[in-house]
């Protein structure tokens, strides 16, 4: 029988609304058809062809990932139902429906942007008082429906009759606010009655709030400002629009007495709405003019809910609460207590001597104080978030709290699973996924708890492959993509951080901002989002940015380096080999002309590679001659010529080696003594940001799976698995963060200004490791069209799992060795190919379907054939 699942529009299985003049649709199959055709091949069933019909079009279709919709234009504030037929090329058919709603398509809004102009906020570093807005409603008549359209300089919260509108956090989201802007739609029918209170509060977030390590603040206005539509439809069909204009109320003495990202929220329960001293809002000019559209997101919301798993008192007072897992997100707290009682509660990564320990937040304050009124209340803070697993609550006595944290994250589905014989990978693949669910709050961040949280491009960059294989990444990287687009410089530089927000950094940053593996996420992101989801519209988008950012690397490696040198990309900044254990910022940011022209050659292989899947040969010819002579120039000046590097570290080898920068000879030769570094440091990795995710790959595949497997095995500092002995439930942003000796790395000495964090995605890329190697799932066409099963046995595991689901479905590999046999299970995908290699020989071309299959051990590993990654 044939089904459909995972039907969607825009990525979103349900509740989208959309500006898009041409949404796209992506469906799955799945069927239980497959059939053996000869030796070693199955075949399954694919797509033959599918019929959307949608605002009275069809839309006819062979593909199954992003089909866009065509034919006379959607209009706005509609609700559409697409109507999708299949057909499997074994004759069978399956019907769906789904349904989306159109957003105001460039419908000019009713209502004005407003703020209080008698605000005035000059203090630097510091954030503004959040502001709240107050509009009373009548509905004339009795409602059929009410929308409400919202946007806000800030961050802003809606409450109507007391109650929070919708489920998102932080909204409109964090985008480059100069060219791109988000509204957010709730359907707030049911939530109205015949008198009602519309609240809005806008606190000063990303856009006006103190933000960065240098606590930038109004970096795009003044003060906030709110601009908010609610559209009513009456039973007798006629409607209103009640738009924010001068008949609003602001004040800055609502129930949110301060409200940021790093010092947290002082929410005062005991205001009164009714006796505030409102003033009347007026209408504000706002400085930009962005590109304002429904919300393209995956908005910020509460996943799980954390239970103490230990609390303890403190003889100062203090009640500490342990959640057992560091995670960014927000406490819940339902009290007892009596009016004006102020309970203040503290938050942190890990306990020193039973205390909090909040040095490595920096300057960030990381505290919700709440003021309670009378009797039983709840509070959770909503205009701010931290990156915690312990909290310390003052102010009131343990029996009249109970408390439980949320953790917030973008709303992603996960959507993938890797398990094995070795709890020690399995706990670190779970730290793995919540150091994405950390850092994934709108924006990809760097970390959830100090003084940033901001968008850092490298730690990205190399990152996306694992976080592609765990969690739907569709919406939430497109929306970050957009803004990198959009931040692009005119010289072809991508900002270290997007969205950028003026970070007074050294001139020569600022001027280039070219710099390897920060830069390169303009390429490494939407390739990974590619091979995981397949939309080439992606490549399509990001293409020009990437050839202009190409242009600029070229540029500034070639200036002033001649000769054999020309190409070795030395000018101007690069963050080098980061964080790399054992050194300091000089030592990694020296690294960085090894990085750089590794990472020069690395994205101008991979946009041949995109050249050529959209068709542009030329272009694919000068970026594969591009790649290739910056790899000859690497070679040259720092190898001997027969793969020896002159100067010998890790990275310097992983890079080359995975990026497939050796010749045949040389590479053996450099994996070899890539081999030797690693046996002489003990199996200890010696990698920062840009050798750490490629580093097993560069080992397993050249014939040194035994020293990869060490290597992730080892539990001696530095190791993936010292941190999880060490008890980490997140990656952490140091290999030391904690030392062995119970103290920790500050970062204090080595010209990072006191850089540490618990919570830090990087290092985790791993991950990718697990999926591509240890479980074998590669992707070798975009969304898994195509793909390889090919296990690699090692590190004397006995079994390993893992799956994802790919746009066309899910993929499974699942093997174990007992008793003297391998066994796998398989499963492919409708409309895919998988090409399963034997751990001990033999290969068979799967079509759709569920598999297994066994062979006898041998004991020579079956790493005689090469692996085919793209
Ligand atoms: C961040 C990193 C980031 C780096 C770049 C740090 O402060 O936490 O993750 O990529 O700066 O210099």
């Amino acid at each position: 029988m044939l089904t459909i699942q995972n039907f969607r529009v825009e990525h979103l299985t349900s509740g989208c609304v959309t500006d898009e003049r041409r949404p796209r649709f992506s469906f799955a199959l799945e069927s239980d058809r497959q059939q053996f055709v000869a030796a070693e091949e199955w075949k399954g069933v694919s797509l033959k062809s599918a019929v959307l019909t949608v605002n009275g079009e069809t839309i006819p279709t062979t593909e199954m990932i992003c089909v866009p919709y065509r034919g006379k234009p959607l209009l706005p504030f509609t609700e559409y139902t697409v109507h999708l037929s299949a057909e499997d090329t074994a004759g069978e058919r399956a019907e769906s429906e789904l349904k989306f709603e159109t957003g105001r398509m460039n419908a000019p809004w009713r209502g004005r942007w407003i703020s209080d102009p008698s605000y005035r906020f000059t203090e630097k570093k510091v954030s503004p008082k959040p502001m709240t807005f107050l509009k009373k409603i009548r509905p004339e008549k009795p409602v059929r429906s009410a929308k409400l359209y919202a946007t806000a300089l800030g961050v802003f919260e809606l409450e109507l009759n007391g109650r929070k509108v919708g489920e998102d956090y932080f909204m409109p989201g964090f985008t480059s606010y100069k060219h791109n802007m988000q509204y957010a739609t709730y359907d707030v029918s049911d939530q109205l009655c015949d008198n009602n209170e519309l609240i809005a509060v806008v606190a000063g977030g990303w856009a006006v709030g103190a933000f960065t390590y240098k606590r930038t603040n109004r970096s795009f206005a003044n003060r906030q400002a709110f601009l908010c539509e609610l559209r009513i439809r009456y039973e007798d069909g006629t409607s209103e629009i009640i738009g924010t204009d001068e008949s609003w109320l602001v004040s800055e003495e609502g129930k949110y007495r301060a409200a940021e990202f790093y010092d947290g929220e002082v929410f005062d329960a005991t205001v009164d709405y009714h006796t505030v001293n409102w003033k009347r809002a007026a209408i504000e000019r706002v400085k930009f003019a962005p590109v304002l559209k429904a919300q393209y997101s995956a908005p910020v919301r509460a996943h799980e809910t954390f239970e103490p798993v230990k609390i303890t008192e403190r003889e100062n007072g203090e009640i500490i609460y342990d959640f057992g897992q560091n995670f960014a997100g927000v406490i819940r707290a339902e009290l007892n207590a009596v009016r004006g009682q102020k309970i203040v509660f503290r938050h942190s990564e890990i306990l020193m001597d039973g205390a909090l320990y909040t040095e490595p937040l920096r300057s960030a304050k990381a505290e919700a104080t709440y003021i309670a009124t009378d009797g039983a209340q709840t509070y959770s803070p909503r205009l701010t978030y931290m990156g915690f697993r312990y909290v310390s609550v003052t102010g009131i006595a343990r029996e009249n709290i109970r408390l439980t944290a949320a953790a917030l994250y973008s709303d992603m589905p996960a959507i993938g699973t890797f398990t094995c014989s070795d709890e020690r990978l399995n706990r670190l693949q779970k730290n793995i996924e919540w150091s994405t669910k950390s850092n994934f709050v709108d924006i990809p961040t760097d970390c959830p708890q100090r003084d940033e949280r901001m968008g850092w491009t490298g730690d990205i960059a190399v990152f996306a492959r694992t976080a592609a294989f765990n969690f739907d990444t569709a919406r939430f990287l497109e929306k970050w993509l957009k803004d990198v687009k959009s931040e692009q410089k005119r010289t072809g530089g991508i900002p270290m951080i997007v969205p950028w927000v003026r970070v007074p950094m050294q001139l020569e940053i600022e001027f280039t901002m070219a710099v390897d593996f920060w830069g390169d996420s303009c390429v490494l992101v939407p390739w990974a989002e590619y091979l995981a989801r397949g939309d080439l519209g992606i490549l399509r988008k990001m293409y020009p940015v990437m050839k202009k950012y190409n242009r600029a690397c070229r540029f500034w490696a070639e200036l002033f380096s001649f000769g054999k040198r020309r190409r070795i990309w030395k000018l101007l900044h690069h963050y080098g080999d980061w964080c790399a254990p054992d050194l300091g910022l000089w030592d990694w940011m020296r690294r960085g002309k090894w990085t750089a022209t590794a990472a020069l050659a690395n994205s101008s292989a991979i946009i041949a590679k995109i050249a050529n899947l959209l068709g542009k040969k030329e272009d694919a010819a000068y970026y594969a001659n591009l790649s290739c002579e910056t790899a000859k120039a690497y070679r040259a000046v720092f190898t001997d010529g027969k793969g020896k590097l002159k100067k010998e570290f890790q990275t310097a080898y992983v890079l080359p080696l995975y990026f497939q920068m050796f010749p045949a000879g040389e590479r053996e030769a450099a994996a070899d003594h890539l081999a030797r570094l690693v046996r002489e440091n003990g199996y200890r990795i010696a990698t920062g940001f840009p050798g750490t995710p490629y580093i097993l790959f560069a080992l397993a595949d050249h014939g040194h799976a035994e020293e990869a497997f060490r290597m992730l095995l080892n539990e001696e500092c530095p190791s993936w698995l010292y941190e999880v002995k060490a008890g980490a439930t997140t990656v952490w942003e140091r290999w030391d963060a904690l030392r062995a000796d119970g103290t920790c790395n500050t970062g204090k000495e080595d010209g990072t200004g006191g850089m540490v964090s618990f919570n830090h995605y990087a290092f985790g890329a791993v991950g990718d490791f697990f999926y591509r190697r240890i479980a074998g799932i590669e992707a070798t066409a975009g969304g898994y069209r195509e793909f390889t099963v090919a296990p690699l046995i090692g590190g004397n595991l006995t079994h390993a799992a893992a799956s994802t689901r790919s746009p066309y479905g899910e993929i499974g590999s699942a093997w174990k060795l007992e008793n003297g046999e391998f066994t796998i299970r398989v499963k492919v995908p409708v409309g895919t190919r998988c090409t399963l290699r034997m751990p001990f020989g033999g290969e068979r071309i799967l079509g759709s379907g569920e598999y297994e299959f066994s062979q006898p051990v041998r004991p020579a590993s079956g790493d005689d054939y090469e692996k085919t990654g793209v």
